[in-house]
């Protein structure tokens, strides 16, 4: 029985990471649940597994009795503890920029991280993979195509390593790790017609069910450029060699290309399990199954990226090669910018748009923990700067 964390274990990751524990029996206990401020939820989870320690690392006043961490530090806290009642697995499912403090503390305390926070690596993969390499940690990529992209450089590279960078360094000859982009529920919007789509519009996502604000990036193609650069830095691969295109089934989840033209691809449905299932048993495979494709009633569709309709995504490639604070700033700048549209209070267009307009600034500078908080920062109060332009202007 290995004991394992559990991080936003009340949103969309946390509950298929629950559901691989439970269709694999006697593999996992958790020790550590912790959640933003769903009390309820939580709670629930917390009956199934009673002897797990319970967080919230959202401010809540009057919480029960049965949480025992509370804020931001409860969390962090709750983590080293974790750690040493020799728990060595985390999952970390938490959506945003609150996600990186969890993964560094994990990484700190020397347990490995199932990471499907993305932010962890845009922000700043620089220090969290130092220190992984420091702690002898490893980090273990969840979100779908870098799964799949650190499984196919695995099979074709001898198992270099168990660091994303080790299996990308032992393949010969690899010419392009190719993503997969579902293209979201506006791919075939003018854009004029996205102009005027509504959050309601947005939410709903054609082959996956996440969280609002992941699904709102993935209908602007953010959440594809958070991706490109994910995979640049965790791959540490060049830009030039990461390439997006549109696969609207989402059954091919990424694709490897090698010198000679030979490409090879991951398939399996849309369903966060089987990634978790892998990160959860890493470097095995776990017992259950999660339904495979059936081919024969299948037509796989792939097409390129619409470049000028989705500039979020153009943008993320000059952040890619730009490094720096630059990544940083784009997934602050966004971040804020989509919380706005999902108030209603910029229009769908004005979320790259700003983010462009905070990219203009100088975001030059090392990759250290108190620059990224400060561009971090930054780049959000820029965004209010920016929004009142565009209502003075309208
Ligand atoms: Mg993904």
């Amino acid at each position: 029985m290995k004991t394992i964390a559990i991080l936003g274990a009340t949103g969309s990751i946390g509950k298929s990471a629950l559901d691989v524990i439970r269709e694999n029996p006697g593999c996992f206990e958790p020790v550590l649940l912790s959640a933003h401020t769903g009390v309820e939820s939580l709670l629930r989870i917390g009956k199934e597994y009673p002897n797990a320690c319970l967080a919230l690392a959202g401010a809540v006043e009057n919480a029960p009795k049965e949480i025992h961490h509370i804020g931001r530090e409860g969390l962090l806290r709750a983590i080293e503890e974790c750690a040493q009642s020799g728990c060595a697995l985390v999952v970390n499912g938490v959506a945003g920029a609150a996600g990186l403090e969890p993964s560094l503390a994990a990484i700190d305390a020397g347990m490995d991280v199932a990471l499907a926070n993305k932010e962890t690596i845009v922000m700043a993969g620089e220090v969290a993979l130092r220190k992984a390499r420091e702690k002898n940690v490893r980090v273990i990529p969840v979100d779908s195509e870098h799964s799949a992209v650190f499984q196919l450089l695995r099979a074709h590279g001898g198992a270099a390593g168990d660091s994303a960078d080790a299996a990308m360094s032992g393949v010969e000859k690899l010419d392009s790790i190719i993503l997969t982009a579902s293209g979201g529920p506006f791919r075939a919007l003018s854009s004029e017609q996205l102009a005027r789509v509504t959050p309601k519009d947005a939410l709903a996502h054609p082959t996956w069910k996440m969280g609002a604000k992941i699904t709102v990036d993935s209908a602007s193609m953010a959440n594809k450029g958070l991706e490109v650069i994910e995979a640049v830095k965790l791959f540490a691969a060049p830009p030039d060699k990461v390439k997006v295109v549109v696969h609207p089934q989402s059954v091919v989840h990424s694709i490897i290309r090698f010198s000679d033209g030979g490409m090879y691809a991951q398939l399996s449905k849309p369903d966060m399990r089987r990634p978790i299932q892998d990160a959860l048993f890493f470097p095995n495979k776990g017992a259950a199954s999660f339904d495979s494709v059936d081919l024969t009633s299948l037509t796989l569709e792939f097409e390129a990226p619409d470049e000028k309709k989705f500039p979020l995504l153009p943008l993320a490639y000059q952040v890619a090669k730009a490094r720096d604070l630059y990544p940083a700033a784009y997934n602050a700048a966004n971040e804020e910018a989509v919380s706005l549209f999902l108030k209603e209070r910029i229009g769908f267009l004005d979320i790259a748009r700003i983010v462009e307009a905070v990219l203009q600034r100088d975001w030059t500078g090392a990759v250290a923990m108190d620059a990224v908080w400060e561009a971090d920062r930054k780049a959000r109060s820029c965004v209010y700067e920016l929004k009142s332009l565009l209502h003075a202007s309208s």
